[in-house]
């Protein structure tokens, strides 16, 4: 039977048959699942799996995972493994906050690179259009939006832009991740009542004596009108399956001004002649978005140094 993989750690997995729509409980059936060890977990809450059940009730085995149409996963250090956060997904949203916490971009720009890698569509999500949005974070955000990627603005004290935010995400499985404290939970519990309390359930029940819950868990819409699967409050988003030279592939503006650059194999950093610097200087380039490649480059060539 095929089945829909809602959440799970190491070897239990919480699965809803398509047809049935009943939960089951499943394990992973010996070494079946060929899936290679250069991953954290073998499967994310929107894989496809084929599963059988078991004599007693509500248990069962898997048996396959089928082909992804997209993936956002993320380097995890602690496990040294790709960490996959959700798949199968129609849109991934990212959020941000103006300030409480202050608004990061970086977080963004990582976020939205490893979605593309993932060929996962996504949107933007400024929560907190209450307080003060500066005209910075709005310049920032500009960036993104000239890349054609949408920015939703909401706020769950004054209720700005929920209804549209409900419409993008109706019928769809839509991802979201975002740093701790940008206020997730609270827009999850807007547009979907009891979600928030629904994932503190099940993080509370299968974390057991840990601090918090490190993987994410996919719940249902309201009128079985699609899924959202909400990621683990971030910390960092390290990159994975990107190689340093190859970085400036992932920011678009810079592609034009690199045709300047006096090296071939140009990495933009010290090298004289550097069309994108150049490009920096004259405000063709936010410098933020160079702040954040070079912080980027840095992370790339100290890991290929380990290998
Ligand atoms: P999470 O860590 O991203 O899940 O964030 P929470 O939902 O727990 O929210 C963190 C804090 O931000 C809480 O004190 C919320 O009440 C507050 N918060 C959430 N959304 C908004 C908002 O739109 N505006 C304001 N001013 N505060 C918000
Ligand atoms: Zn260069």
């Amino acid at each position: 039977m095929k089945g829909l993989v809602l959440w799970g750690i190491n070897n239990i997995f919480a699965v809803e048959g398509l047809e049935d729509h009943q939960k089951r409980e499943c394990r992973i059936k010996g070494k079946k699942m060929n899936l290679g060890t250069r991953f954290y977990n073998p499967l994310s809450p929107g894989d496809y799996v084929e599963f059988e059940d078991l004599e007693e009730p509500g248990q069962g085995l898997l048996i396959k995972r089928y082909d992804r149409r997209n993936s956002f996963a993320r380097w995890n250090k602690k496990g040294r493994a790709i960490q996959t956060l959700g798949v199968n997904m129609d849109i991934l949203f990212c959020l941000v906050s103006p300030n409480s916490p202050p608004f990061r971009p970086r977080f963004l720009d990582r976020a939205l690179i490893l979605a593309e890698l993932g060929k996962v569509k996504t949107g933007i999500i400024l929560n907190k259009t209450d307080l003060n949005v500066s005209s910075q974070v709005e310049e920032r955000l500009k960036i993104f939006e000239n890349f054609g990627i949408p920015v939703y603005r909401t706020s769950c004290v004054s209720r700005e832009g929920l209804e549209t935010l409900q419409a993008a995400l109706t019928g769809k499985t839509a991802g979201f991740t975002g740093q701790s404290g940008v206020g997730k939970s609270s827009l999850l519990n807007a547009l979907i009542p009891g979600a928030g309390q629904q994932t503190a359930e099940i993080s509370a029940k299968m974390a057991r004596g840990r601090h918090t819950t490190n993987f994410s868990i996919m719940i249902p819409q309201a009128g079985n009108s699609g899924y959202i699967i909400d990621t683990p409050g971030i910390r960092e988003l390290l990159l994975w399956g990107i190689r340093s030279q190859d970085l400036d592939h992932w920011f678009p503006e810079f592609l034009e001004p690199s045709e300047h650059c006096s090296f071939k194999g140009c990495r933009h950093l010290q090298e004289p002649g550097c069309g994108v610097k150049q490009a920096v200087q004259e405000g063709r380039i936010h410098s933020d978005r160079y702040e954040s490649y070079c912080r980027m480059m840095t992370e790339l060539m100290e890991a290929e140094k380990k290998y």
